[in-house]
C-alpha cells in the first residue's frame, strides 16, 4: 500500500490561479465508470466539488478534466485518459467557469451575511448549480425586504472591499463572531467582508468585492419554515439582464407599448380577448337560433352539418330544434376530409344505443345520456345523413 501524500492546495494560495503545473502521483481507472480515470497530483488549483458547490472544470496535460472530488485530502480529479505517474504536466482551468462561480459564491457570503445581521437567519442550505444560485434561510423575508437586502448586497459592490482570509487558532476562533455552515476540522479558514460578514469557508472566493460586479436576487419562496432566494452575480446577472431586455423589446414591439408599459398593454389586451369571447358566444348564440328557424316545423328527423357552428353552440342549435315535435337532431361540425364532431338529442327517444352503432359505423367515439350523445366520427356527410334517417325511421 502505498502512503498517501495530501494533495497541495493551491487555490488556498491564490484563488486567482487559473494554471499551474504538477507532478502525477497517481492514475487509476475510475471504478464503475469506463473510460474514466481518477488522477491525483502533487498539487492542484483545482476546487473539488463540495459544499453545494460543483467541480471546477478544464485539463490536465492532454486530459480532460471532467469532475474533481476530494478524499482524505486528497484531490481526484476525474479525467477522460489516464496520465503516466511520475509525469509533469500543465493543468490549466476553465477560469471563465471559475471566476463565474467565484462571484456568485462571494455574493452569497454578503447577501448571507446582511440578513444574517438584519434578522438572525441562518443560511440552512447554499446550492450553486449551473443554471442559478440559491440560498435557503432559516426565516420568512417578504420580497420587499429582499428589494432591500439586494440593494445593500450591491452598496457592499460598490465599495470594492477586500474579501479577507483568516486563519485563526482554535483559541482564537473560539473567541471569533463568525457564521459557520458546516462542522469543520482541523485548521479553520475564515473569510471575512468587512462589515458584511464573517463566515467560515473553505472555497475560492474574488479578491475585491467590485469583482462580483453585480448581485441580483431574482426570487424568494417559501421553503421549509423560511425562505429559499434565488441569486445571480456577475456574468449571470448580465446574461439574464440581456435575455429579459431581448423578451421585453420583442414583447414591447408586438404590442406596439413602450416598454415599461408592457404589462398594462398585456392586461388590456387579455380584456379584449375576453371581451370577444363573449361577443362570439353571444353571436354563436345568435346564429344557433337562426340556424334552428330554417329547419322546417314537419321534419321529424333533423340532421345539421355545419362549419360554422361549434363547441357549445351546437348543444344550443339542437335543443333550439327539439323545442319543436322531432324524434331526435344530429348536429354535426366539421368536415369530411378531418372528421366531425357530433351532438344528438332526442326528448323521446334513448340516444345511447344509437351512439353506440353510429361509433362503430363511423370509427367514432363518444357517448352521454339517454337524451343526449356527444362525440367525434369519421366519415362522408352524405352517408352519416342517410344513416341517421334510417335510424329515424324505425323510432316513435
Ligand atoms: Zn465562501
Amino acid at each position: 500500500m502505498t502512503e498517501k501524500k495530501m494533495t497541495d492546495k493551491l487555490f488556498y494560495q491564490d484563488s486567482r490561479l487559473s494554471g499551474f503545473e504538477a507532478e502525477v502521483i497517481s492514475c487509476g481507472p475510475m471504478e464503475g465508470e469506463k473510460g474514466r480515470y481518477e488522477i491525483v497530483l502533487d498539487q492542484t488549483a483545482f476546487f473539488p466539488e463540495g459544499g453545494g458547490q460543483y467541480a471546477d472544470h478544464g485539463s490536465l496535460g492532454g486530459a480532460e478534466v471532467l469532475d474533481v472530488q476530494e478524499r482524505d485530502s486528497q484531490v481526484f480529479h476525474i479525467t477522460d485518459r489516464p496520465l503516466e505517474p511520475g509525469m509533469q504536466i500543465k493543468g490549466q482551468l476553465d477560469w471563465e467557469e471559475r471566476f463565474m462561480k467565484m462571484q456568485q459564491h462571494t455574493g452569497e457570503h454578503i447577501v448571507s451575511g446582511l440578513v444574517h445581521g438584519r434578522f438572525g437567519y441562518n443560511n440552512v442550505g447554499f446550492h450553486l448549480g449551473s443554471e442559478d444560485c440559491t440560498m435557503d434561510f432559516s426565516g420568512e423575508i417578504t420580497r420587499e425586504e429582499l428589494r432591500e437586502i439586494e440593494v445593500e448586497a450591491n452598496r457592499a459592490v460598490w465599495k470594492n472591499l477586500e474579501v479577507q482570509v483568516l486563519y485563526p487558532s482554535p483559541e482564537e476562533a473560539g473567541k471569533m463572531e463568525y457564521r459557520s455552515k458546516i462542522e469543520i476540522e482541523g485548521q479553520i479558514r475564515i473569510v471575512v467582508i468587512p462589515g458584511y460578514d464573517v463566515c467560515a469557508c473553505c472555497a475560492p472566493h474574488v479578491k475585491r468585492t467590485g469583482e462580483i460586479g453585480m448581485i441580483k436576487l431574482t426570487d424568494v419562496q417559501r421553503y421549509k419554515g423560511g425562505v429559499r432566494v434565488t441569486m445571480l452575480c456577475g456574468i449571470r446577472a448580465l446574461k439574464d439582464y440581456e435575455m429579459k431586455q431581448e423578451q421585453t423589446a420583442e414583447i414591447s414591439a408586438l404590442l406596439c407599448a413602450k416598454t415599461e408599459e408592457t404589462a398594462l398593454a398585456v392586461r388590456r389586451m387579455k380584456e379584449e380577448c375576453s371581451d370577444l369571447k363573449y361577443q362570439i358566444t353571444e353571436k354563436d348564440r345568435l346564429l344557433a337560433a337562426y340556424r334552428a328557424d330554417l329547419v322546417p316545423d314537419e321534419e321529424e328527423a333533423v340532421c345539421i352539418f355545419t362549419e360554422d357552428i361549434a363547441g357549445e353552440a351546437m348543444r344550443l342549435l339542437m335543443n333550439r330544434v327539439l323545442e319543436k315535435e322531432r324524434k331526435l337532431c344530429a348536429v354535426f361540425y366539421g368536415n369530411d376530409a378531418d372528421g366531425y364532431r357530433y351532438v344528438i338529442g332526442s326528448r323521446k327517444n334513448d340516444m345511447r344505443m344509437l351512439a353506440k352503432e353510429f361509433n362503430a359505423a363511423f370509427s367514432g367515439r363518444g357517448g352521454g345520456k339517454p337524451e343526449m350523445v356527444q362525440g367525434t366520427a369519421k366519415g362522408s356527410a352524405s352517408e352519416m345523413r342517410a344513416w341517421i334517417f334510417e335510424k329515424a325511421g324505425d323510432m316513435q
